[in-house]
């Protein structure tokens, strides 16, 4: 479905990220997957992915943070078809004690990158005639929980932005819609595990059930390759006139 097309995924080399860049593979699309880091083991992704799914695969190591390097990304993977913003941090803490240095981080990786990369890659699909953003947001990009006041607003604003660049490219063949999971179990979740068992003196099933899920009426984690599978889907003819809006994959918890 996807062959001949060229995606990339920001902070893809795990996570959902990871199952997104699997799932366009499996579709036939070449794909860049990225992060900060530059191991042999990321590049190593990269061939796995190629030789798996029989498409090209390239590892670009680029700072989500840095909007000179987001804007770098998009220029090295060459003729972007398919952008998805999904580069993202987490931190927990009450407003009056979260670090300002790790408000700005979270803005930077976690909203302001999806603006650069956004910019970069829009023009080439103008002029190629096609083109896909699909914006990694959250449940937290259409309500709160206390403690997470840099996560929540940088989704919100990656909701806000998704709108307007499908307001800015309707009459184009190119979409920009966002995804708002709910819980995945990655390693973004699962670092969480261990202390919020020590804070609740709860078992591993316990926090996982009472507190993790417990916004989330199926009960059940969404799972990296259902994120991936939506992607796919927002890719497909049968999604060409579907903009500016978001997908909640969360179990009913915005149903709530
Ligand atoms: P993860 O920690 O497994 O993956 C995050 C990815 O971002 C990694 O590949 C990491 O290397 C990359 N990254 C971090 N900082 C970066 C930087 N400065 N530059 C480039 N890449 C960077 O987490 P995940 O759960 O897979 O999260 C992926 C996205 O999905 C995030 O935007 C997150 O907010 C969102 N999300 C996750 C969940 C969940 O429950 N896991 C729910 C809703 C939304």
């Amino acid at each position: 479905m996807l062959s001949g097309r060229l995606a990339v995924v920001t902070g893809s080399n795990s996570g959902i990220g990871l199952g997104v860049a699997k799932e366009l593979a499996k579709q036939g699309a070449d794909v860049v997957i990225n992060s900060f880091t530059d191991r042999p083991e990321d590049h190593a992704l990269a061939s796995e992915i190629a030789s798996e799914f029989g498409v090209k695969a390239r590892y670009i190591a680029a700072d989500m943070s840095d909007a000179s390097q987001c804007r770098q990304l998009i220029a090295d993977a060459g003729a972007v078809d398919i952008l998805v913003n999904n580069a993202g941090i987490q931190h927990v803490a009450p407003i009056e004690e979260f670090p300002t240095d790790l408000w700005d981080r979270i803005i930077a990786i976690n909203m302001s990158s999806v603006f650069h990369t956004t910019a970069a890659a829009v023009g080439g699909m103008r002029t190629r005639g096609w083109g896909r953003i699909i914006n990694i947001a959250s449940a937290h990009g259409l309500t709160a929980s206390p403690y997470k006041s840099a996560y929540v607003t940088a989704k919100h604003g990656v909701v806000g932005l998704t709108k307007t660049v499908a307001l800015e490219t309707a009459e184009d063949p190119i979409t920009c819609n966002a995804i708002c999971p709910g819980y995945v179990l990655t390693p973004l979740v699962e670092a969480q595990i261990p202390d919020t068992m020590a804070q609740y003196g709860m078992d591993r099933e316990t926090v996982i059930r009472e507190v993790l899920l417990q916004r989330q009426p199926s009960k059940q984690f969404a799972t990296t390759q259902q994120i991936g599978g939506c992607t796919a889907f927002l890719c497909s003819p049968a999604a060409d006139q579907i903009t500016g809006t978001t997908l909640s994959v969360d179990g009913g918890w915005t149903a709530l």
